[in-house]
């Protein structure tokens, strides 16, 4: 099972991105999958390349919109595993209504943001990730907004799998993506994926510093959702291992009433050019 292409990536030295593909590459191959099982769609960024640097189907979409084209392939065919990945800035900026609706929809994808608490690709402005007072071109006095809270927005949309995990945790990020594909619903997985060239903040050690592994945290509960929300507001989201899972919730496709088992994209609808060309008509 080879999830490794020619392609070389063009990120900078020492990226945190590149230990996320590497992560998704195992836990594929982990989970018995083979490329052609697989379908990782991305949005726009720096992480936005990542579908080009994995061998398997793959789609480099448009800003904030990876979410959209993923579940449009799982609902086409669910029986492809399909990871939607991108940025902070696009899943939680221009792609937010998506990152909500998708977690309340609980559609059987796992989506991977890199947070880098910065917009690397644009040379370092300041994300929706970015802490109050961070300073970069777009903020040279400082931010004067809050940083969004994403994992504490998830658990109050009733998502049913959340995560978080570092660059640096190459084993704990493969188990949890690993978690996430098996998930049955909607997996969200956030890593702090530094960006060595634009954010001199949060940094690797920065994060060795301030970062709590729930995988060292006795009796912890992850099937408990208060508790799951109190300990990511008692370490300021600083958090990672395995947050919350719930695994009652039915996903999406369970769900809608009539759902076809067989995959559409596999469905042959016998139809002749002639009748094609009258329905294509219809929606002129
Ligand atoms: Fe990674 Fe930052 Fe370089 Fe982009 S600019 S490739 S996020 S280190």
């Amino acid at each position: 099972k080879e999830f490794r292409n020619n392609v070389k990536p063009n990120w900078c030295p020492g990226c945190g991105d590149f230990s996320v593909q590497a992560a998704i590459q195992r836990a594929a191959a982990n989970v018995g999958l083979e490329p052609e099982q697989l379908a990782v769609i991305s949005g726009i960024g720096c992480s936005g390349r990542i579908s080009g640097y994995i061998n398997a189907y793959g789609l480099h979409g448009i800003h904030g919109r990876a979410l959209p084209i993923a579940q449009g392939v799982k609902l086409a065919n669910r029986d492809l595993t399909v990871i939607a990945s991108g940025g902070d800035g696009d899943g939680f900026a221009i792609g937010m209504g998506h990152t909500i609706h998708a977690i309340r929809r609980n559609i059987n994808i796992t989506y991977i943001v890199m947070d880098n608490q910065i917009y690397g690709l644009t040379k370092g402005q300041t994300s929706p990730r970015s802490a109050e007072g961070f300073k970069t071109k777009s903020t040279p006095e400082g931010s004067i907004e809050s940083a969004l809270s994403p994992l504490e927005l998830a658990l109050s949309s009733g998502a049913t799998f959340v995560a978080q995990s570092f660059s640096s945790d190459l084993k704990q990020l493969t188990a949890l993506i690993e978690e996430g594909i098996k998930h049955e619903g909607f997996s969200l997985i956030n890593v702090f994926s530094p960006c060595v060239t634009f954010n001199k903040v949060n940094t690797y050690d920065w994060f060795k510093e301030n970062i709590t592994n729930l995988d060292t945290v006795e009796g912890y509960d992850s099937s408990n959702r208060i508790q799951a929300m109190t300990k990511l507001m008692e370490t300021g989201g600083l958090l990672t291992g395995l947050i919350y899972q719930n695994k009652e919730r039915k996903s999406y496709e369970d769900l809608v009433p009539g759902f076809r088992q067989e995959p559409l994209a596999a469905q042959n609808p016998e139809i002749t050019a002639e009748e094609f060309d009258k329905l294509v008509a219809e929606f002129k």
